[in-house]
């Protein structure tokens, strides 16, 4: 059996995990939080770091910060996993999607200017499966129309775009600690940005909106998403190991790129790019649509061989959730189409070995010359 995804907790998160036990500091109030903080916002450049039960909270809390309410409209992919759509249609905005690019399956970022209207508040980045957004653009037209930039980095720890950070690109930004990031925490998130205020704001968010001065009176609606001082223990830890996972990431990528290269049926992740090499958050594949072959057969008769795999994302436009609310009606992006219908990606978690490696694309390579 070689699942989808195994974590690889080799560090400090036993000891860390004890001493929580053992002082008896379990809760968001306790020292390991803090530290996690500090060290992750360091990490990626950025003043403040806010953390938070998941990567999907952190978004309702990046996109509320920043003010999204009734009317706005936020620029973001169709191919992407539901949390940013979720969170901006919560707030009462309207996601306005582009399409993929083809070949780094990130947002075309030549569609964006097209889509901006005078309801147009914020771009939503979110960077896909190992690569970043083409992040100069993006600035660009953010700057020249006054947009906000929203920045879901939750697949990107490590990961740099012109040797910058990702996660340094947002007026606010976003990462996740789920067990198949490059850190995780078993679940939990961070909120990442420059400005004291916003920081500020981030933090009575995370916490129900209490106030300082009048404790239970509360002038805005906020979320528990705390995160627990055990979570942050693992995450701490984790992060000790970052460099080194990202460098096992890219090991992982490189052994199944050179053991798939020449499979014709399938598209492969781009390596790399002129602003970023690919970190491989997850080893994805397209199965070619002229093909003999498709992703229910590949990934079915994977499943017989017990090892796991996962499709790529549902585009927004095509979610039952949205169409139901009357959003994103007879539009089509044909790019994201293909990927939600073809792609899947295969056992890529840091606790994967070599040998595992070898039997995925042994018998990927097994299954595809059948045909
Ligand atoms: C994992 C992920 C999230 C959500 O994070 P959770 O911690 O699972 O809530 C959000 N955006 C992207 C791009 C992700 O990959």
């Amino acid at each position: 059996m070689i699942p989808v995804n195994t974590p690889l907790l080799d560090g400090n998160e036993k000891k860390y995990l004890i001493e929580c036990i053992e002082t008896g500091w379990i809760s968001s109030e306790g020292p390991f939080v803090k530290r996690f903080e500090e060290q992750f916002a360091q990490t990626v450049q950025r003043r403040h770091g806010v953390a938070c039960a998941n990567g999907s909270g952190a978004l309702d809390i990046a996109v509320a910060a920043v003010g999204i309410g009734a009317g706005d409209e936020v620029i973001m992919p169709t191919f992407t996993i539901i949390s940013p759509a979720a969170s901006v249609v919560r707030a009462g905005g309207t996601p306005v999607l582009v399409d993929s690019d083809p070949v780094t399956w990130n947002m075309d970022v030549a569609q964006i200017e097209a889509k901006i209207t005078p309801k147009t508040k914020a771009i939503l980045v979110v960077h896909i499966y190992g690569l970043p957004v083409d992040m100069d653009p993006i600035l660009d037209v953010a700057n020249r129309h006054g947009l906000t930039v929203i920045e879901d980095a939750a697949e990107m720890h490590g990961q740099s775009y012109r040797g910058r950070p990702c996660g340094s690109f947002g007026v606010v930004s976003i990462f996740s600690f789920y067990p198949n990031k490059h850190v995780t925490c078993g679940e939990g998130g961070m909120v990442v940005c420059d400005d004291d205020q916003l920081a500020e704001r981030c933090r009575g968010l995370r916490n129900l909106c209490f106030q300082r001065e009048r404790r239970f009176v509360h002038e805005e609606l906020g979320w528990n998403y705390r995160m627990t001082n055990m979570q942050a223990a693992v995450g701490l830890a984790q992060l000790e190991n970052l460099p080194k996972h990202v460098l096992r990431k890219r090991e992982i990528g490189k052994r199944y790129q050179d053991q798939l290269r020449d499979l014709s049926s399938v598209q492969l992740p781009l390596s790399q790019t002129d602003y970023a090499e690919n970190i491989y958050w997850v080893f994805g594949l397209v199965c070619n649509e002229d093909s003999a072959i498709d992703r229910s057969t590949v990934t079915s008769r994977l499943g017989e061989k017990k090892i796991g795999t996962r499709p790529f994302f549902w585009p927004m436009h095509l979610q039952p959730v949205f169409q139901n609310m009357g959003l994103f009606e007879g539009e089509s992006y044909p790019v994201a189409e293909r990927l939600g219908k073809q792609g899947f990606y295969v056992p890529s978690g840091l606790g994967l070995s070599d040998h595992d490696i070898r039997c995925v694309s042994t018998e990927l390579k097994n299954i595809i010359a059948d045909r």
